[in-house]
């Protein structure tokens, strides 16, 4: 039985979510990732990461990533970005083909990579300047987005002097400044505390809501994907295809206390167990505990 037949026998059928069903009609499909594969050749040995994928990803929806260390999420992320030429397959943003960098597409990344010499505002003002915006305009931006992400008191620190949350909230700031159609984030809670991770995740689905980008957005948290995603991808070990698509019946903000939730995401991490997808369920559940 799939995943699916599995959780619709508890759950129903799913409502979809507004950004999902609002976004039906071909035009709208912002990411189109068309039968991918990737092998690295490094030393005359060859690794295949990816293989075939296909998926559609509409405008607006949060579409996360889950699966083992090392089947090939930050490849997969990679060649969407533009970063990495895929090996087989093409990526399209709309009907671009993506085959280098653009403005149309930020990045959040797990080690926050901000220019620690800079001061918080000078970070999140790094895109503007290289979309040559100017410096009149910079400033009224720049504070515009402190505020969303809650820094609008610490424009002038140094990055070291941030804690990891606040680090992570520049890199998010600094990503949607430049108003990119889909924001591409790569474990961006994966290195933070539980209780700031829950709190980031609070604020990313307020921010989602004012700019209604479309997020992909890679986790090794069950808990964290029922909670911010419309659909859940499920990636198998390597060469790496996906195993399932699991769509999340319930608007957001969701609440992690409610039976349902918990019911939909230990179903989830059983099924990745069964499916020998995940190392362990205690991994697993270590992550979502944050230990
Ligand atoms: P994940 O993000 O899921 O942990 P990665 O995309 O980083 O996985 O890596 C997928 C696989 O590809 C791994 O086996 C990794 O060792 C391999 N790989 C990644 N980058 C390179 C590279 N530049 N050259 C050779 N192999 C690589």
């Amino acid at each position: 039985m799939s995943l699916k037949e599995w959780l619709l026998e508890d759950i129903g059928t799913p409502r979809k979510s507004k950004s999902v069903s609002d976004a039906k009609t071909e035009s709208d499909k912002t990411i189109r990732i068309d039968g991918i594969g990737k092998t690295y050749s490094r030393n005359g040995k060859e690794t295949e990461a990816i293989r075939n994928i296909s998926l559609d990803i509409r405008k607006g929806e949060l579409v996360s990533f889950i699966g083992p260390s090392g089947c090939g999420k930050t490849t997969l992320l990679r060649m969407i970005a533009g970063l990495l030429e895929p090996t087989e397959g093409a990526v399209y943003i709309g009907n671009d083909i993506c085959d280098e960098p653009g403005r149309d597409r930020g990045f959040v990344f797990q080690d926050f990579a901000l220019l620690p010499w800079r001061s918080v505002r000078r970070n999140v003002e790094t895109g503007l300047e290289i979309a040559h915006v100017p410096k009149s305009e910079r400033k009224a931006l720049v504070d515009e987005y402190l505020r969303m992400v809650g820094l609008e008191n610490f424009a002038d620190s140094k990055i070291s002097e941030l804690s990891g949350g606040m680090k992570q909230r520049v890199g998010i700031a600094r990503a949607l400044i430049v108003k990119p159609d889909v924001v591409l984030m790569d474990e961006p809670f994966g290195a933070l505390d539980a209780q700031t991770r829950n709190i980031l995740q609070s604020q990313l689905i307020r921010i989602l809501k004012e700019t209604g980008q479309t997020i992909v957005f890679i986790t090794h948290s069950v808990d964290e994907a029922v909670y911010l995603s419309d659909r859940i991808v499920v990636l198998t070990k390597r060469p790496t295809t996906i195993k399932e698509i699991i769509e999340i019946p319930w608007e957001r903000p969701r609440d992690r206390s409610s039976p349902e939730f918990n019911a939909l995401k230990k179903r989830i991490v059983e099924y990745l167990e069964k499916e020998n997808v995940m190392e362990t369920v205690s991994e697993t559940n270590e992550k979502q505990r944050g230990e």
